[in-house]
């Protein structure tokens, strides 16, 4: 066997076995994973699949309930064993330690809530709730009635809730009166008010009371979740939902367009995420696993809640933000509970690196065993910081790629079993089989050579989303026709003489400059290289000659420091690293980026700045920073 009780590949020679295993005969690999699990009844075909039509099916005919993996499976071994660690936005307010059988008890509590409320399996729950152990019990209260859960980041606003609950035809509202997000009081239920106008199909709005604050309440529609605990028993038999059976619904971060509800399915889902967790994170019994993500999105989903749950593992979740009440407090959280595995966001790397390193060094980090990073191209100077800093040489950095509609890690370092290598997400997981592809359309065959292409997956593993929700032909024309026969990722990678895949970036950025093809990360890697910047996003405008043009925004470390040599020393770097091609002809210093909510660079929105159409900036929705977007366009440089 190339993986032990826990599902953990333990050697380099194990995982090479499982990864040709897995290629060899998928169905037998991910039938010996899927039996790890609790099955109501067994599964008669473990896949079915056709990326031409799109259709896949894993373990069809199998029967099971999620939650049972993710708790009932628990109560045996480890009942008292924490699930959740709570830590709140205020630091004075007390932590909460919910065990296994607590977190069992809740979820089976309020899945009978959601039953007394007229919700039945196949309906779907939105959430929107800040990052409380309720919003876990919610989600998981869905799965075990076999509701369908679409969870919205409790950043949002009210037309994004809006367009969500509408999209999906919610029926039931599950929210919290307010919270605070660091100094910041959210009004969640007055956002929610202002959506529930616009959204006919919702009957009830159950509501969690977060704080004292006063709670708007409309008689007949409005509950409080204390109250409808009341009148349910803690007792819940599991629906018994097919593999197949749909999960949850979560849209995409929205950085190259209107965001996509993908559609993840039970089975699948389940072997994915626990499998993954398992192989990447590499915990052990009585580790303390933090994942610093909102559940609003896929990396909360399935590595703060389903992932570490499936496992048996105590999971982290924090309310807060890095800087609030100063930015001790991660370094402050990793401490406290001693923290083994930290998995994180370049974003938030990048905004750490950016403060006084005195933070870092007046806590003992020495806990940590494995950092992780997710969601964009980590830098190689965030990289370096992150590992000498934080992980004090000691602690290898899973950098994972995956995305909304992989529901799982695809590309990653397995912690302390892959060597690992700045910028280089690494090695497929087992079941993963990604193909670069070429100018041609054609698929650049490994044969111990470097290669660049545009990064496909050629089959499908376990966890992909099955469609968009009430949107199969966008599924169709945005993941399975650019490439036949292939699930086309929307990234761009580049693979070393021994297989190591690095992102370069989004097929979109991809910029042209005299008939070379360049990446947005490796440049933005060079720039950010200079000691004084902090961070850079990288865009192409149209150009006379070379067609394409590079345009570089720029943040420094001390804004005094911007002046024209700077701008000269910065093209400098990028010729010297990379090549005088990769000079940016433009370089605006900014004091910002515009991001999405989940943190990363909306490039197309620098795209159109850059080429001085702005008339039009799309769909910004998930637009984190909309203020900082007219004071790029005030200053960009025009002609
Ligand atoms: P949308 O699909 O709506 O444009 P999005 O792609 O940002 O938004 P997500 O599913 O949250 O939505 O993000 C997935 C993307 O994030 C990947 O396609 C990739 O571009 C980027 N990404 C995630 N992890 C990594 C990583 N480790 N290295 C490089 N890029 C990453
Ligand atoms: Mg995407």
């Amino acid at each position: 066997m190339s993986f032990d009780e826990n599902l953990q590949i333990k050697s380099f020679v194990n995982y090479k076995k499982a990864y040709q295993e897995s290629l060899k005969n998928p169905e037998k690999f991910w039938d010996k994973v899927a039996n790890h699990f609790i099955w109501k009844s067994k599964w008669n075909k473990t896949l079915t699949w056709d990326f031409k039509k799109p259709e896949v099916k894993w373990f069809e005919g199998g029967k099971l309930n999620i939650t049972e993996n993710c708790l009932d499976r628990h109560l045996e071994k480890q009942p008292n064993k924490d699930a959740i660690i709570w830590e709140p936005n205020d630091p004075n307010e007390e932590s909460r330690h919910i065990t296994y059988k607590q977190l069992y008890l809740k979820v089976c509590q309020f899945a009978n809530v959601l039953k007394n409320n007229g919700i039945k399996k196949g309906d779907r729950v939105c959430i929107y709730m800040p990052m409380i152990p309720e919003l876990t019990v919610a989600m998981l209260a869905c799965a075990r009635i076999g509701a369908i859960h679409s969870i919205v980041f409790a950043g949002f606003s009210s037309e994004a809730i809006a367009s969500r609950i509408n999209d999906a035809t919610c029926k039931i509202l599950i929210t919290a009166n307010n919270y605070y997000r660091g100094r910041k009081s959210v009004e969640l239920k007055a956002i929610c008010d202002q959506a529930l106008k616009n959204t006919p199909s919702i009957e009830t709005v159950i509501v969690y009371r977060r704080t004292v604050n006063p709670t708007p309440m409309k008689e007949g529609r409005d509950k409080f979740w204390f109250d409808e605990l009341q009148k349910v028993p803690t007792q819940n038999e599991a629906e018994e939902m097919d593999s197949e059976d749909p999960l949850f619904i979560l849209y995409t971060s929205g950085s190259t367009g209107k965001p996509k509800g993908m559609v993840h399915t039970t089975g699948g889902y389940l072997i994915g995420t626990a499998f993954s967790f398992q192989n990447v994170f590499q915990p052990s019994k009585n580790d303390i696993y933090w994942c610093s993500a909102d559940i609003g999105w896929i990396t909360g989903h399935s590595y703060i809640v389903y992932g570490p749950l499936a496992a048996g593992v105590t999971t982290v979740m924090f309310e807060g933000v890095p800087s609030y009440p100063d930015y001790n407090r991660f370094w402050e959280i990793i401490e406290k509970y001693k923290i083994t595995q930290f998995y994180t966001a370049p974003t938030a790397i990048r905004a750490l690196a950016k403060q006084s390193i005195t933070h870092v060094e007046k806590h003992d980090l020495s806990s940590l065993k494995v950092l992780g990073s997710v969601g964009e191209p980590i830098n190689e100077e965030a990289w370096h910081w992150f590992n000498d800093n934080i992980g004090k040489g000691n602690c290898p950095i899973v950098d994972t790629w995956w995305q909304t509609e992989t529901g799982s890690i695809m590309i990653s370092p397995l912690a302390g079993i892959t060597a690992t290598r700045p910028t280089f997400a690494t090695l497929p997981l087992p079941g993963v089989q990604p193909a670069l592809m070429n100018e041609d359309g054609k698929e650049i065959e490994f044969n111990n050579q470097k290669a660049e292409g545009i990064l496909t997956i050629k089959a499908p593993w376990p966890a992909i989303a099955r469609t968009v929700w009430g949107d199969h032909e966008r599924y169709k024309n945005t993941y399975f026709s650019t490439y036949k026969g292939k699930y086309f990722t929307g990234d761009a990678a580049y693979r070393d003489a021994s297989g190591n895949y690095r992102i370069t970036g989004r097929v979109d950025d991809v910029i042209i400059v005299s008939g070379h093809n360049l990446g947005t990360a490796p440049i933005e890697n060079a720039i950010n290289e200079h000691e004084k910047v902090a961070e850079s996003a990288i865009v192409g405008f149209p150009h006379e000659v070379k067609g394409k043009s590079l345009y570089a925004f720029v943040i420094l470390y001390h804004e005094e420091d911007a002046s024209e040599e700077l701008k000269e020393e910065i093209k400098k770097q990028v010729a010297n690293v990379i090549g005088p091609i990769a000079k940016p002809e433009r370089i605006q210093f900014v004091p910002e980026l515009p991001k999405t909510r989940s943190g990363k660079i909306m490039r197309r929105i620098l795209r159109k700045i850059a080429a001085h159409k702005t008339d039009d900036l799309g769909d910004i929705s998930t637009l984190e920073n909309d203020d900082i977007v007219k004071k790029i366009i005030d200053k960009a440089i025009l002609d």
